[in-house]
Formats: structure tokens, C-alpha cells, sequence
């Protein structure tokens, strides 16, 4: 019964180190967000020690009767929130819940198709060091080098050459919607399964904020931490009743042994939350401060230090800078910025000269800071730090000045205040 700080010194220290980065930086990693406290707390609780192979009213274990209600929410939840007749809330993780719709719909060596890596795609779409890309013969779409904008004629085109059983729409690193109904009429006419991955922008399809792709996909994945804001985890969502048993047994037991319960419980807080008009403000402030961020890197001073923004604007949650011309590469970029506190990834570009470990690129979400609190003003505060540390003189105190209105912003809206433990 010993608390962390006392049984384990070292850990706890860097939990401590960790949480205070947290508070006193802006984190714009487009795939984080901060779970509320709630969350945590499901996550933090007895739950971790319950073994409950199975389903709902069907598992392998006694004593799950408490089990069964927190999973049965999660999924009576993410079922309302999605407008989906089925949910699998277990999947460990959005790469989980990706694999296990490949492993249920798919036989090794079979066709698929998704968006390249390179063009902001994921891993789990078929890149071929992923499981995705070994087990499966696996072939890539692109965006168009005119306008960055997902090619649907190549979408089609290469659906008809290959023949895919399945097509997977969806993005880690892309600024706009994706024509859903397009995609449905592509995997028809080849006969191919189309999943929507929307483990980015699940949050604002929650908030009403995008497209629901439920209607158009046979199955729809997700992450639960990125623009939703809940646990790390994943979820698969369909329509189907045939395909609904098939996923089932493809996570357990076809992938996975017992379901982390207590992070089921922390998705089913996260879905609680995600219905309230709180959560859709959010989401709101979310989008509008990914606007405003895109509108401030393509003013003139952004411009002339040879930086542009990929599609000249966003839809979503994130921006993409590209820095193929600039001199500034995408490592130097991402360093740049963290040296006044503001913690972002470098990206890839499409058609990047620069080699992936530098790259030219770099994606900035709006999502952790829009749950901090931010608004329209506090994003283009945000926004004209970025623009300046990004196309100033990087002298020492142009950054000084620049990492004390990061100090004034993160001050003002206080991560976690209280307590710590
Ligand atoms: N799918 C997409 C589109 C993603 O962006 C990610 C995460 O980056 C994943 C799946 C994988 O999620 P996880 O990291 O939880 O395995």
C-alpha cells in the first residue's frame, strides 16, 4: 500500500518531470490531446486487475458481473455517439483495431489499398515494414502534386488494375475531408470492403464537426486519444451484423487475451463526455484554431522565408507546413519550436526531397490546446509565435521573447492545476 513516491522514487520523478512539460509547454502534436482527469481516474483504478476474456454476458471469467456494465457502456456509448449499430471497444490500440478488421476480412496475400505514408498516410494501411504491408499484397494512392488533395481518379484507377478486397480511407497527416460517398462507389464497383480509419478526427465527428463516415464504411476504426481525447485505446464500429461477429473474434480471441478494462472504462467516460455541448465547443474552437494557424503561415513574412501551407489551408484539426523550399528543414523547424516551448512533429511532405528523418514538414494540431481552454484569440497569439519563430532572425532574443509569451499562455490556462496525486 505504499504510494509511487515512496515504493518508486525514480518512476514517480519522471511522471512529476513529465506533467510539469506538460503544463508549461503548448502541445500541438496533432494525434495528442489531454484526458481529463476522470479518465485517468477510470484508468487508474481496480479495473487493471480483472481478467475478462470474452464479451458482455459471455466471458471465460467469474466474478465479471462490474466488468460487464463499464464495457457495456463503452459500448452502448460509442454506439450512440457514431450512430453505429455495433461497437468492439477492446481493441488495445487504433493499430489493434486495425489489424483485427485486416485479420477478419482478409486472407494473407490479399489486396489492399490505402494512402501512401509518405502522402499522409498510416502505417497500418500497407506500408510494407508494417504487418500490413508483409502480410497483405498492399498498394498506395497518392495526393495530387497540383493541390495536395487525395487523387480519386487514382483512387479508382488502381481499385480497377488490383482488384483490392479492401480500400481504407483515412490519414494521420491530411488537412481536408475525404469524399466518403466517392470512396463507397469505388469499393462497389470493384467489389472491395471500404474501412474509414477516422482515428484522427474522430473527435469532430463526435462534435458534429465532420462527416460521419458510419453510413458509407463497412467498418469504421478509431483511436480514443487523438482529437477524442480519452484514453490510449482503439474501437471498431459497424453496421454490419455479419461483420460485427467477425470483428468480435478476430480481437478476442483471434488478436488479443483479456481486455484492458480499466482503459475500457476510460473510454466509456471519454464517450460521456464527447455528448456534451462542452465537448462540441471544443471540438469547435478545435477547427477554428487550425483556421487561424493556417491563415497566419500563409501571410506575406511566413511566405518570403520560403514556407507554405499544404492544400493553403485545413479542414480539420491540424496543419501541414511545408518547408520544401525554405531553409529550414523539418528537424531544424521542430527544434526551432522547441526551444521556446512548443512541442510539434516534423511530417514528410508529399513529393519531399529531404529524407524522413529531416524531412520538410511539420504538423501542428490545435486539439490539445483547444482542451487546455484556447480560443480564437489565445490560437492566433499561438499562431504569431509560430509565424515568428519560424520566419524570424533566430537570434537569442528574438526566442527569448518568443518563450515568454508561451510562459504568459500557458500561465493564464493552467494544465492539471491542483494536487498532482
Ligand atoms: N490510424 C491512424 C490514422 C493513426 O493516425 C494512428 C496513430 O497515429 C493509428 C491508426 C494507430 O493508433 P495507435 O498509435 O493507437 O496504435
Amino acid at each position: 500500500h505504499r504510494s509511487l513516491a515512496d515504493l518508486d522514487p525514480a518512476v514517480h520523478d519522471a511522471i512529476q518531470a513529465e506533467l510539469r512539460r506538460q503544463q508549461e509547454t503548448l502541445e500541438m502534436i496533432a494525434s495528442e490531446n489531454f484526458a481529463p482527469r476522470a479518465v485517468m481516474q477510470a484508468q487508474g483504478s481496480v479495473l487493471t486487475n480483472k481478467y475478462a476474456e470474452g464479451y458482455p454476458g459471455r466471458r471465460y471469467y467469474g466474478g465479471c458481473e462490474h466488468v460487464d456494465v463499464v464495457e457495456q457502456l463503452a459500448i452502448d456509448r460509442a454506439r450512440a455517439l457514431f450512430g453505429a449499430e455495433y461497437a468492439n471497444v477492446q481493441p488495445h490500440s487504433g493499430a489493434q483495431a486495425n489489424a483485427a478488421v485486416m485479420y477478419a476480412l482478409l486472407d494473407p496475400g490479399d489486396q489492399i489499398l490505402g494512402l501512401d505514408l509518405a502522402h499522409g498516410g498510416h502505417l497500418t494501411h500497407g506500408m510494407r515494414l508494417n504487418y500490413s504491408g508483409k502480410l497483405y499484397r498492399a498498394v498506395a494512392y497518392h495526393v495530387r502534386e497540383s493541390d495536395f488533395r487525395v487523387d480519386m481518379a487514382e483512387v479508382e484507377r488502381l481499385a480497377l488494375e488490383t482488384r483490392p478486397r479492401l480500400i481504407v480511407a483515412g490519414w494521420s497527416a491530411y488537412p481536408l475531408h475525404l469524399d466518403f460517398a466517392e470512396f463507397r462507389r469505388i469499393a462497389d464497383l470493384v467489389g472491395a470492403f471500404l474501412m474509414v480509419d477516422m482515428a484522427h478526427f474522430a473527435g469532430l465527428v463526435a462534435a458534429g464537426e465532420h462527416p460521419n463516415p458510419v453510413p458509407y464504411a463497412d467498418v469504421v476504426t478509431t483511436t480514443t486519444h487523438k482529437t477524442l481525447g480519452g484514453p490510449r485505446g482503439g474501437v471498431i464500429l459497424t453496421n454490419r451484423a455479419d461483420l460485427a461477429k467477425k470483428f468480435n473474434s478476430a480481437v478476442f480471441p483471434g488478436l488479443q487475451g483479456g481486455p484492458l478494462e480499466h482503459v475500457i472504462a476510460g473510454k466509456a467516460v471519454a464517450f460521456h463526455v464527447a455528448a456534451t455541448e462542452e465537448f462540441r465547443d471544443r471540438q469547435r474552437r478545435t477547427v477554428r484554431g487550425a483556421r487561424i494557424l493556417a491563415e497566419r503561415l500563409t501571410a506575406e513574412d511566413v511566405r518570403a522565408a520560403g514556407i507554405s501551407v499544404l492544400t493553403g489551408g485545413t479542414q480539420v484539426h491540424l496543419v501541414v507546413a511545408d518547408l520544401r523550399e525554405s531553409a529550414l528543414d523539418g528537424r531544424q523547424a521542430e527544434d526551432r519550436l522547441h526551444s521556446i516551448g512548443v512541442t510539434v512533429n516534423r511530417n514528410a511532405v508529399p513529393f519531399d526531397p529531404r529524407p524522413p528523418m529531416v524531412s520538410s514538414g511539420l504538423r501542428l494540431g490545435t486539439s490539445a490546446l483547444a482542451t487546455r481552454g484556447f480560443g480564437d484569440a489565445e490560437f492566433s497569439e499561438v499562431a504569431d509565435i509560430i509565424a515568428r519563430s519560424l520566419a524570424g532572425e533566430p537570434t537569442a532574443d528574438a526566442a527569448g521573447g518568443l518563450r515568454a509569451r508561451v510562459a504568459g499562455l500557458t500561465a493564464r490556462f493552467p494544465l492539471y492545476p491542483g494536487p498532482s496525486e
